[in-house]
């Protein structure tokens, strides 16, 4: 279990092409619920943003978690557009941050870098929990994570933790009214639609979380 225990670029880079794979078989999806709150363009975006990413496997695949997670923030940057490209580009950029030049990252670490990803979306959205944004998703991801680490749980019980809060969260979107973003525009009419975003963000990690629970590669 102590090799699975830790976190290296590896095997974040293995996690990464599982949120780009999952991205892919979701984005139909994820644009149908961004079309009666928003523009229906947030799983056509995404998946612009992961493929590009995939193309840097490459120059990535082999580096230490924070430098793909940079990577990772950079490219998202500049291909997603929308509202949620700077705003996964600021997660991942202050994930990266978090990791700093560390080889591998523990359960602990990977949750610190999680809470920095979440404070920096919060910052530069201005969003706050019961918005219907991402926010809704990550807010009780990183708290069920910090609790099941608290537990005793490793990266993959941590994971599992986190995607499984993230999901409850998302579909918790669905009867809020929209504060922030494109869909504050339709004030009450946001109601009864789950939010894209908090939705593309518990696939994401939800990808982590399969990752993590597969043996790790030799
Ligand atoms: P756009 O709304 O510009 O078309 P996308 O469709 O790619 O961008 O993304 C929409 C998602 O972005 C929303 O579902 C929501 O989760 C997220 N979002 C929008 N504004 C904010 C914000 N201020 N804070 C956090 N998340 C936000
Ligand atoms: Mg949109």
């Amino acid at each position: 279990m102590d090799t699975a225990e830790r976190l290296d670029g590896a095997r974040l880079w293995r996690m990464v092409e599982r949120m780009a794979a999952r991205v892919a078989e979701r984005r139909a999806e994820l644009t149908e619920l961004d079309q009666p709150i928003g523009d229906g363009d947030h799983g056509i975006n995404l998946h612009r943003g992961f493929q590009a990413v995939l193309a840097k496997r490459e120059a990535l695949s082999g580096q230490a978690p924070g430098a793909i997670l940079k990577g990772v923030a950079m490219t998202l940057l500049s291909t997603v557009g929308g509202a949620s490209g700077p705003l996964y580009g600021t997660f991942f950029l202050r994930m990266a941050a978090a990791a700093g030049d560390a080889p591998s990252l523990d359960a602990a670490g990977l949750v610190r870098a999680f809470e920095a990803g979440l404070a920096g979306v919060k910052e530069r959205g201005k969003a706050e929990p019961g918005d219907k944004t991402m926010v809704d998703a990550w807010t009780p991801a990183v708290a069920a994570m910090r609790e099941r680490l608290a537990a005793g749980g490793g990266l993959a019980e941590v994971l599992a933790a986190g995607a499984a809060a993230a999901e409850a969260g998302a579909q918790a979107t669905r009867p809020m009214v929209a504060r922030r973003g494109r869909a504050s525009y339709l004030g009450e009419r946001s109601a009864g639609h789950q939010d894209p975003g908090a939705t593309s963000s518990a696939i994401i990690l939800r990808a982590m979380s399969e990752v993590a629970a597969e043996a790790p590669a030799s």
